[in-house]
């Protein structure tokens, strides 16, 4: 498929008239053809305005419908084959078998939540009958379900070029929700995204949807970004990226009229607790687990491991040791973007001013490479600097040495929220575990023992959230088949005739859809 430099407006291609920009090679610092230009806000507009056309009836398919567009969103971007590998490779530096795994990840996300949709547990239908003889006052009926929001704005993250982009989880949860979409592609990969959304487009029209279910926009974040969470037909948020980013988007939605949803997945550090008798035992093995989860696609994971909390003495100057000799042999790799690459030198040059340096891995001549970097400071100063906690998003990780296992404790409670904390332990460790689990409970999404924060399962269980900033509501997750809530809201109907009911509460149960009856799962 030829490269058209095209936003996706419903069914049309439509050339921007705002500034052009182009892709830019991480490898190289070449450009890549086409020109893209940036749309206008009358073209975010008319795009909005399609999708709230089309909301109407895209909420009304059945969920077979529904499920098979999903399908077949899937089908069609496996039919771009190598070109959408190739121009994404181009795009972002990242390696082959990374933006294989991540298409199949992303086609298997959209095929999980079509098998979502047709389980039919998402709409939790809850019934309480009528009790006509029930004193002093008789019950009425009452039927609960779920309906669609309205369409959905998406922002697509510059670190997941197709699982969390285009056709990623938000997108694919909001479509499976009922919700039409309109994407903000991300700058860095144009290409990729054209692509990718053409793909949508097409399935839209295979499967005779109205055309405004998708659309697909190129500009400024800063102007058509902030066009489009203003626009009041848009009834929700989903991105993935900077806190500086996701917090103006936030504010732009709360200032509206109607203030709506943002689910923003900004920032976390994912620390790493290294318990006294695991770090005795295993110490040399958990330095080399570590630095293999930190310098994973050049640290560019918001699971990357940043921070890791343990009691000082010799099996900590040990796993220092090992980690850096490790970190020392870490060759260089290509960052995302430019300014990606920017802001992690920056981050690292902080992170030196303030803290001792451990190692720091090879350094390279090449464009825009993340040289991995490991400090370690003490617990006072962790506790008493702030901007140690920033995240540097890249491979760069701090140790904190604590006095004692009670100074454990207190820099676990001094952290923002997060998405991950992690517990290296052995069995010995259990009492300590049980001491520092109700706090991190508190202030992450995912708590892991043994295993490594890099790497997020798409499955049912999986939380990707975690309160502020990790993202900016802390009730819900954006990997997984849960993802499909934010973009719900529960109705209750109150005393309908059956034929008003919608199928999922129907009497009959036509669906077959799980429901909870008077109390009772049935
Ligand atoms: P970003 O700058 O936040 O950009 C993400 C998207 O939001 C882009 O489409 C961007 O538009 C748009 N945007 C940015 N600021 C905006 C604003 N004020 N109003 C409206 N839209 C706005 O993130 P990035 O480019 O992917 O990476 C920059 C930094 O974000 C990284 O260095 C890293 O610190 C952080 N990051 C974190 C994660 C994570 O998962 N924790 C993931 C990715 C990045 P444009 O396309 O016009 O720029």
């Amino acid at each position: 498929m030829k490269l058209c430099g095209t936003s996706l407006i419903g069914s049309k291609a439509v050339v921007g008239s705002e500034a052009v920009f182009k892709a830019i090679d991480p490898a190289t610092g070449d450009t890549l053809a086409p020109d893209y230009r940036g749309l206008s806000r009358t073209e975010v507009a008319q795009a909005c305005q399609l999708a709230w056309a089309a909301f109407a009836r895209y909420r009304e398919k059945s969920l077979e419908e529904r499920a098979t567009f999903l399908e077949t969103v899937a089908v069609e971007i496996e039919a771009l084959g190598d070109a959408l590998v190739k121009r994404a490779m181009a795009e972002t530096g990242l390696p082959q078998a990374r933006i294989e795994g991540e298409r199949t990840r992303t086609c298997g996300q959209l095929r999980l939540f079509a098998s979502t949709v047709r389980a039919g547990e998402w709409l939790d239908v809850r019934i309480d009958p009528t009790l006509p003889d029930r004193q002093p006052m008789p019950r009425v009926d009452l039927r609960q379900g779920h309906v669609a929001l309205g369409p959905v704005a998406v922002f697509g993250a510059s670190n997941f070029p197709l699982a969390f982009s285009v056709a990623g989880g938000d997108t694919a949860s909001a479509l499976a929700a009922g919700c039409p979409v309109v994407v903000k592609a991300h700058s860095a990969h144009p290409g990729t995204s054209e692509l990718v959304g053409r793909a949508v487009q097409a399935a839209v029209a295979k499967c005779q949807l109205p055309e405004g279910v998708f659309s697909l926009l190129f500009g400024s974040g800063k102007e058509i970004g902030q066009a489009l969470v203003a626009d009041p037909r848009i009834q929700a948020v989903g991105f993935t990226g900077s806190r500086s980013g996701g917090l103006a988007l936030l504010q732009t939605a709360q200032n509206r009229l109607q203030p709506i949803p943002v689910y923003a997945e900004m920032s976390s550090i994912n620390p790493v607790f290294l318990l006294p008798e695991a770090l005795q035992a295993r110490g040399k093995e958990i330095a080399e687990g570590f630095i293999g989860s930190l310098n994973m696609g050049a640290g560019q994971f918001c699971t990357n491991p940043g921070l890791v909390v343990a009691v000082k003495g010799e099996a900590l100057d040990m796993f220092n040791t090992v980690a850096g000799e490790a970190v020392k042999s870490s060759a260089g790799q290509t960052m995302l973007t430019p300014g990606i690459h920017a802001a992690y030198v920056d981050g690292v040059s902080q992170l030196a001013g303030e803290a001792r340096e451990i190692a720091r891995g090879a350094s390279s001549e090449e464009p825009h490479q993340c040289q991995t970097a490991l400090f370690a400071t003490c617990a006072a100063d962790f506790l008493a600097k702030e901007d140690l906690q920033a995240e540097v998003f890249g491979a760069a990780s701090l140790v904190i040495e604590c006095e004692d296992m009670a100074e454990v404790c207190a820099v676990a409670e001094h952290l923002e929220g997060q998405l991950t904390a992690t517990l290296q332990m052995d069995d010995g460790d259990l009492d300590a575990a049980r001491v520092l689990l109700p706090v991190l409970e508190r202030k992450a999404g995912r708590v892991l023992a043994n295993g490594w924060p890099t790497g997020v399962e798409v499955c049912h269980a999986m939380v990707h959230g975690g309160p502020f900033p990790a993202t900016s509501d802390c009730r819900t997750t954006s990997v997984g088949s849960a993802a499909i809530h934010r973009f719900l809201r529960p109705v209750c109907y109150q005393n309908l005739p059956e034929g008003l009911l919608p199928s999922a509460l129907k009497e009959t149960n036509p669906l077959g859809v799980p429901r909870l009856v008077d109390g009772k799962r049935g």
